[in-house]
């Protein structure tokens, strides 16, 4: 089907052509020409933005918008996929799109090519019922999420800056349900951070090991200690820090050699009592405690992106869990629990909350959707569409 035959006020046809894009991180193939046929009608303006740099793919972005004043109320989500896994094992092709028994099976449903759908088709009712809307509705999709997250949404916020655009709000369409629609919205999420320690010592033979220095132990030592001190107990809306111990390597096959070097890598899950800065703080003062009396000589650094963050309960997050309750009768948690997501890039320019489809498949053999939810979720966004420019009438 071409993308200018759809109908835009239908998720399942929206979702069914996205899902059709085998859109396998750094690829588009042709995802943004849906989301850019089916807002066009609308009097959307659609900036495609190829953003690259050098050891990373080219990726493909598009930020569309509708209306020149504000509030601009925006949309954020990817059209990037993760891979299929082991094909053999979908009760249908993964790029296939078949509904069996009202479920959609594909790679993208829920992460998050159905909500993208959801949100359009919302977008179109509410402009039905509302020609005249005040401000502006925004969508800026990413083709980079699944990936290094390099040239996606980090750049197209940046060049949005620079432009003089500006959000005013923005909820991120990130599957946030366990098992039904109306279960979380998400208002915050953990921070996360990444590090390798690497201990150096002295290779040797292991039946002299005076002259040898055996990085392996004190190494041991130094992660017994990181892994093993509390940092919190969590707070009002996020559960306590967390250390992982991820990767452990030690470069030697010979059991009767010392070796010269040892290293391991762990990840920090923290909340809203920390920092970034004041995280990576409190390893290097551990490692060297651990160090000093272990004698260790090691090089210690960090990776990662994503600080903590938390909307506070206010009227972004009201109207959206309204909306919820509205549709579904149910009062949605707000959480901040799971991984991170685009919404630790846009956290920095607006109030930023997350509501989408349900998660329990996502990134497995047989992703699917209930075809029911692809109605229901663009009834609640229209609700939420509604309720906030009403709030802001
Ligand atoms: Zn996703």
């Amino acid at each position: 089907m071409q993308p200018m035959q759809l109908d835009p006020t239908d998720p399942v046809a929206l979702t069914k052509a996205l899902i059709r894009c085998e859109s396998v991180t750094p690829a588009d193939a042709g995802a943004l020409d849906v989301v850019k046929a089916a807002l066009s009608p609308a009097g959307f303006r659609c900036d495609r933005k190829v953003f690259v740099e050098a050891g990373t793919p080219d990726i493909d972005n598009l930020y569309a918008r509708r209306g020149q004043t504000g509030p601009n109320l925006c949309f954020a989500g990817h059209t990037d996929v993760v891979p299929v896994g082991d094909a053999s094992g979908w009760t249908s092709p993964p790029f296939e799109a078949v509904i069996k028994s009202g479920v959609l099976y594909g790679r993208g449903a829920v992460d998050m090519k159905g909500a993208i759908a959801c949100f359009i088709a919302a977008t179109h009712r509410y402009l039905a019922a509302h020609p005249e809307a005040p401000g502006s509705i925004s969508l800026l999709i990413t083709g980079d999420e699944e990936g290094p997250s390099i040239n996606g949404t980090v750049k197209l916020l940046a060049w949005l800056k620079e432009r003089g655009e500006t959000l005013d709000a923005c909820l991120v369409g990130e599957p946030s349900n366990p098992q039904a629609l109306g279960d979380e919205i998400k208002i915050g999420r953990r921070g996360s951070l990444n590090g390798e320690i690497v201990v150096h010592g002295k290779q040797g033979h292991a039946a002299y090991p005076a002259k040898a220095d055996n990085p392996v132990p004190k190494l041991v030592w130094l992660l017994d200690r990181l892994s093993s001190l509390v940092l919190d107990t969590g707070t009002a809306n996020f559960e306590p820090s967390n250390l992982q111990v991820t990767v452990l390597e030690v470069p030697n096959t010979a059991t009767n050699v010392i070796p010269a070097l040892a290293r391991a890598k762990f990840n920090i899950r923290y909340n809203d009592l920390h920092t970034r800065a004041r995280i990576e703080e409190w390893v290097r003062l551990q490692c060297a405690a651990a160090a000093r009396a272990s004698g260790a000589r090691y090089d210690l650094t960090f990776s990662g992106t994503g600080d903590v963050f938390l909307t506070k309960p206010g009227p972004l997050v009201a109207t959206l869990s309204q909306a919820v309750h509205a549709i579904t009768g149910r009062t949605p948690a707000l959480t901040t629990g799971g991984g991170t997501s685009d919404a630790r890039f846009i956290q920095a320019y607006c109030p930023v909350v997350e509501f989408g489809l349900v998660n329990a498949t996502i990134h497995q053999v047989d992703e699917r959707v209930a075809v029911a939810d692809l109605e229901t979720l663009t009834q609640i966004y229209q609700r939420f569409i509604a309720g906030f420019f009403a709030a802001h009438g």
